[in-house]
């Protein structure tokens, strides 16, 4: 596939590829173009001069719900064929892929109607006249996503520019470059102007240095870990270019004694292990109070052992194979460190014998917080039970990190809900439940997790400035 600069396909400047493997085979899928130092200015110049020009910016906010709720109807109309490139691409279970290009439709439905409803403010100012603020797009937004949810974290990030009238230039990451690209395709299909859409795949080193210390960009908006978030802030800094950051985590599932934990045990592996554990909301740590710990962890194995770990293509797969060899033998490796530090490895951890990069679900038992597996994002499927003594052990236990993006808990007791709930340091927090995610509602992180807020309303507020118009009666 090529390139798509300013939304016409094309090969790289200087013809440069990239290959794409399939994870559950580990062969060669796809060959992408793979853009350099040329196409990034070749899109950034499409993209500024689409903006400047105000072809979308200036469209009624209306007329530019209609083309996104098109985008949406496009989505859905070719659902099974993007579900299926998703999951051969990502590695993910069918099932799990129909659902996310279910959701990235329904991002786009939301911003279709969020479009003409950023409203401004009027100020009752001491000056005789009235103040008015005013809310204006951004300009020319670089959004850089990773391989783990390729589609879904892109329409995080592309709706919401584009219901505010700015162009997007879309870096999907080097492993999973071809959602995005079907995605570029439908945005020009359904009506975006051609200049106000780019899609660059292409190693991050280069085209996401240039993107992001290019002072015509207006805009980074970056998912992925937290030390590639750190340097695009530093980067940016030499521009002040507006930046949000979704980045790493190591999220807690807290579960006390007086809560249903026999439910908890049945659902939250699938909190640590969808995806196969490369997920930024992974409960990756499990706090389990001590007079329920063994029986706790007994239950949660029974259910881990039983999860369907397959080909992403067959319909009864929970659980495929990881993106890569390299990011499973990361897994592979913490599993080591684990056994070195004291920690008991209850189940998983083995290979199949497959050329595919599986790896079967670990659960890690009699874990110290301190652990490095209990401090690290692995961001594979490994599972570490932590017991905990009281009310305070399990609060200091869950803020004991420096990650703070999402979370659960899990008690009957209502007091206990909204006082741990509080007192936990996380972007997201769910009580009975460990659902992080919902289109409407705002998505982000605290400390190394990030910096702002996606999804619902407050991803506006990325994609705009904010202007205060004075008009005088005088
Ligand atoms: P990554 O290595 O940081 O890469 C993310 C994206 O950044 C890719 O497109 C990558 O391109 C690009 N990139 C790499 N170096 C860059 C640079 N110097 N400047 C600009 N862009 C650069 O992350 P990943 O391994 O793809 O994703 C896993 C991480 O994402 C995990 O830490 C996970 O927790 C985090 N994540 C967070 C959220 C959230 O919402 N908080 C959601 C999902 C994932 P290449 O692919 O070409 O290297």
């Amino acid at each position: 596939m090529d390139l798509l600069i300013g939304g016409i396909a094309r090969p790289a400047h200087d013809g440069a590829t990239l290959r794409v493997l399939e994870p559950a085979t580990a062969a060669e899928f796809a060959t992408v173009a793979s853009g350099g130092q040329n196409d990034v200015d070749a899109a950034i110049r499409a993209a500024r001069t689409s903006f400047d020009s105000g072809v979308w910016a200036n469209r009624s906010a209306t007329d530019r719900g209609r083309v996104l709720l098109r985008v949406a109807a496009l989505i859905r109309d070719r659902s099974e064929q993007i579900a299926t490139l998703e999951a051969r691409n990502a590695g993910k279970p069918i099932g799990d892929a129909r659902w996310e290009v279910n959701a990235a439709a329904d991002v786009f439905e939301y911003y279709a109607g969020a479009a003409n409803k950023i409203f401004g403010e009027t100020i009752p100012v001491q000056d005789a006249g009235i103040d008015m603020v005013l809310r204006e797009p951004v300009g020319v937004c670089a959004l850089i996503v990773p391989w783990n949810f390729p589609l879904l974290i892109t329409t995080w990030k592309t709706a919401p520019a584009l219901a505010c009238g700015n162009s997007v230039i879309i870096k999907p990451a080097s492993l999973t470059p071809l959602s995005a690209l079907k995605l570029g395709e439908i945005l020009v299909e359904a009506g975006v102007p051609e200049g106000c859409v780019s899609v660059l795949p292409g190693p991050g080193r280069i085209i996401g240095d240039a993107l992001v210390s290019d002072p015509r960009v207006d805009k980074i908006g970056f998912t992925g870990e937290t030390t590639t978030g750190a340097s695009i802030l530093r980067a940016s800094s030499e521009n002040i270019t507006r930046v949000s950051l979704e980045l790493g985590g190591k999220s807690a599932c807290v579960v006390f004694a007086d809560s249903d934990w026999e439910k908890s045990a049945a659902s939250t592996p699938m909190a640590v292990f969808a995806n196969t554990g490369q997920d930024c909301c992974a409960r990756s740590r499990i706090v389990v109070e001590a007079s329920i710990y063994d029986d706790f962890v007994a239950a949660f194995t029974r259910t881990t052992e039983a999860l369907r770990v397959g080909a992403p293509l067959e319909e009864t797969t929970e659980i495929g194979p990881m993106i890569s060899a390299a990011q499973r033998q990361v897994s592979l490796d913490y599993l080591d460190i684990a056994a070195a530090e004291g920690a008991e490895q209850v189940t998983g951890g083995v290979i199949p014998d497959d050329p595919g990069f599986y790896l079967t679900p670990a659960v890690l038992a009699h874990v110290d917080n301190s652990m490095r597996v209990a401090q690290e994002e692995i961001f594979g499927p490994v599972a570490s039970i932590i017991p905990f003594r009281d009310e305070a052990d399990a609060i200091r236990i869950a803020n004991d990190t420096p990650y703070g993006l999402s979370g659960s808990l899990w008690t009957r007791d209502l007091g206990r809900a909204v006082r741990v709930a509080k007192a936990i340091r996380t972007g997201v927090i769910s009580v009975n439940t460990n659902r992080s995610v919902r289109t409407e509602a705002p998505f982000g992180g605290y400390k190394h997790s990030g910096l702002g807020r996606e999804l619902g309303m407050h991803a506006m507020n990325h994609y705009t400035e904010v202007k205060n118009l004075f008009l005088s009666s005088e």
